[in-house]
This record gives C-alpha cells, structure tokens and sequence, in this order.
C-alpha cells in the first residue's frame, strides 16, 4: 500500500527524483537532505508503513540487511570512522516523516555531531520494576 500524501512513497517510488544511492525491490537508499553528516542517507520501503510498529517482520529482516550492506559501502566508499543505524518511532522518539525510515549516518573522528542521551541513575528497585515490566 502507498499513501498518496506521503513524500516518502513518492521519492522510495521514484516520483519525485532523490540522490539514489541503491535500491532494490523493497527499498530505495537516498541521501538525506539535512545530512547529519557527509553520505547520511535513508533506507525508504517502497511500500507505505507508518513506522516500525506496523513494518512486516521480513521487511525489517531485509531493513537491516540493507543497512549492513550500505554501512559497509560507506566505509569503503566514504572512509568513515563508524556507523550509525537511527531508527525514530513517533513524535516522541523524533520521528517527523511519518513513513519507516531507518537512518544510515556514516561517522569520522571529530566530526562533532552528537547522537546521543544522557544515562540515568535508576535506583536498583527501578531497574527491577522495569525488568518485570519487560521480561
Ligand atoms: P526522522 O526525524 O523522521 O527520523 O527523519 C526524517 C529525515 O528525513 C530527516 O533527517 C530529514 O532531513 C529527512 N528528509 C525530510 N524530507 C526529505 C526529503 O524530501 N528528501 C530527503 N532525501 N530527505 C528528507
Ligand atoms: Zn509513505
């Protein structure tokens, strides 16, 4: 399914032009816009899922096949120091292209960009309340 206001479904499907690094039948790879860093691409299904919540589980499989695939290409490609793989869900966690993307966003010692959080200090009984929580 696509969705016809999407501007992801319309650049993974080829109608509106991107900076196509690779594509295959599910997925187009294409720069992003606002690079984080030099060769910050995005992995686009060509189908039209909201986030990771509603992805097919064989689809997030081959998202992330595809990811190694282009990390290793931006290290031999680009010379990057590392990788990182950025995945948002909702507003909450960044999210504000409201179709599955997964960021690719090649690294080089010094590069002064911060993808991060602030470590917390849960007390012991915190940390067991969300194990039970979780487990
Ligand atoms: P999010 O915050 O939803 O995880 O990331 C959305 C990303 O999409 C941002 O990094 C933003 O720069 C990128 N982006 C937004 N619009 C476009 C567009 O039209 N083309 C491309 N290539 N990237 C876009
Ligand atoms: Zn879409």
């Amino acid at each position: 399914m696509r969705d016809s206001n999407c501007i992801f479904c319309k650049i993974a499907n080829g109608e509106i032009p991107s900076r196509t690094i690779e594509e295959n039948d599910m997925f187009r790879v294409v720069l992003d816009v606002g690079p984080a860093t030099r060769g910050h691409a995005l992995i686009l299904p060509k189908e039209h899922y909201r986030n990771l919540y509603d992805l097919p589980e064989e689809m997030a499989a081959e998202a992330v096949k595809m990811a190694k695939k282009i990390a290793l290409k931006m290290k031999e490609k680009l010379n990057c120091d590392g990788v990182n793989i950025v995945q948002n869900n909702e507003e909450a966690a960044g999210q504000t292209v409201f179709h599955f993307h997964m960021h690719v966003i090649p690294r080089y010692t010094n590069d002064g960009q911060v993808i991060g959080w602030k470590p917390g200090q849960p007390t012991a009984e915190e940390m067991d309340a969300v194990l039970e929580a979780l487990k």
